[in-house]
């Protein structure tokens, strides 16, 4: 059993293979954690149910698009190639899409923990996890009406929301700025120590278990009725009985190969990592009107979010770091960033918020694992698991319909 791609979805569906008594092999071309696995807000969110293609988004992302280093951005260069993925997002945002799309994220996203909680306790990595919450903040009380909305729809599936008012939020985030109008704490919301580190442990745990790594890079895959041959570009074949396919966004050649055509493409997310910042952060911290976080990690706080069209190869735009900070600061004045580490990561994103987890629709010895977005790490526990199941031919816990690659 092959799987292209060592990211937390390639490892994950690597680790549940491995312990149904499968030889893996996973081949990447840098090694584990290269891609957005490595850099990421390090939140377990199971609790977010919403898709991102919904008609309140429209509003706030035209605002937004204004301002050019703003939460949301389409780089000039790119403006053309991202059209026909916008139009397939507006498609998405009618209110019965959404109603779907948020059912099914629901049905993923709560499946999502307790496949983790598995992992992490054969693994051995639980003690990586923290259980903090997280608090959503607003500084204009348009933003909190809007978001009362959310939180009322994450209670119906059951989920905890509690609103505060400023003066108890200050209470348990005391180096916080007074320009906040209210928030609410989010109890269940789960955060890794460092995502880098948790894939790199995921890595050693499953050498240890027997998992083989490979480092090349797979230019063409050749189907064949007993398996699938990668073709590599330093010119040599792998012969797969079985592939999974998890490259995150760089899976869309790959998939077009095998005669799926999936519109995926990458929304940038850019932020900082600094090690003394100078401010206690004791949770993560969501603004979701600026469209950015702040999570305290076992390596510094990372200040980081937004979301820049710009495709897999225009260079990465570091003033959109700074404008971040420039936001953070209004809400932690004390916050310093010198020494701090910038990086930019490639969400795999589809127009209608949902990953692919799926055969594919031609070739039933090849899987697909892609396009997690904004919550690949909360689903990539889930995600392997479902993948396993499909492999060895059983019905997922979860149901993989929403998840299909040949929905488009
Ligand atoms: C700024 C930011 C913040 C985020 N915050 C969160 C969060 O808090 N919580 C959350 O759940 N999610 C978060 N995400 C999303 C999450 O990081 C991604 O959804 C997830 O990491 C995707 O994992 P992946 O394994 O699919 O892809 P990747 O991690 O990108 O891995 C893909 C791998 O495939 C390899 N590869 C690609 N092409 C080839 C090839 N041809 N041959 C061989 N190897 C290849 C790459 O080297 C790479 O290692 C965030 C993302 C960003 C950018």
């Amino acid at each position: 059993m092959h799987v292209a791609g060592a990211g937390i979805i390639g490892l994950t569906i690597a680790a549940s293979l491995v312990q149904r008594g499968y030889e893996v092999t996973i081949i990447d071309r840098e090694g584990p954690a290269a891609g957005a696995s490595q850099g990421n807000a390090s939140a377990i969110a199971w609790t977010d149910v919403a898709p991102m293609a919904s008609p309140g988004l429209w509003k706030q992302a035209i605002k937004w698009l204004v301002d050019p280093l703003g939460p949301l951005s389409v780089r000039p260069a790119y403006a053309f190639k991202i059209l026909p993925w916008m139009l397939r997002f507006l498609a998405a945002s009618n209110p019965s899409r959404v109603r779907q799309s948020t059912l099914a994220l629901a049905a993923l996203n709560g499946a999502a923990l307790p496949a983790w909680e598995r992992l992490w306790r054969v693994s051995g990595t639980h003690n990586q996890v923290r259980r903090d919450g997280c608090l959503e903040l607003f500084d204009t009380s348009a933003s909190l009406e809007n978001a009362r909305i959310g939180w009322a729809e994450q209670r119906d599936f059951g989920i905890e929301v509690n609103e505060l008012a400023v003066d108890a939020i200050r209470e348990i985030e005391p180096a916080l700025s007074n320009r906040l109008v209210g928030g609410a704490m989010v109890p269940g919301w789960m955060q890794v120590d460092d995502p880098l580190v948790l894939c790199l442990s995921l890595a050693d745990w499953l050498k240890n278990e027997g998992v083989a790594f490979e480092v090349a890079e797979i230019e063409r895959l050749e189907p064949r009725d007993t398996g699938c041959d990668l073709i590599l570009k330093s010119g040599g074949r792998i012969q797969a009985e079985r592939l999974a396919i998890a490259c995150g966004a760089w899976s869309k050649t790959l998939a077009r190969q095998l005669g799926d055509k999936i519109p995926l493409d990458t929304e940038r997310g850019y932020n900082i990592t600094v090690p003394e910042p100078g401010v206690k952060v004791n949770r993560m911290i969501m603004l979701p009107g600026h469209g950015f976080v702040m999570s305290p990690l076992s390596t510094g706080l990372r200040v980081g979010g937004a979301v820049e069209f710009g495709g897999l190869n225009l260079p990465p735009n570091w003033k959109r770091v700074d404008a971040m900070v420039s936001k953070a600061k209004l809400f932690f004045p004390d916050l310093q960033t010198e020494g701090g580490a910038r990086w930019m990561g490639y969400r795999p994103s589809l127009p209608d918020s949902l990953p692919v987890i799926s055969p594919s629709s031609r070739h039933d010895r090849i899987f697909y694992g892609f396009g997690h977005a904004h919550h690949g790490l909360t689903e990539s526990a889930v995600t392997g698991e479902m993948i396993a199941d499909m492999i060895e031919g059983r019905r997922p816990a979860v149901d993989p319909a929403p998840f299909a690659a040949d929905r488009f």
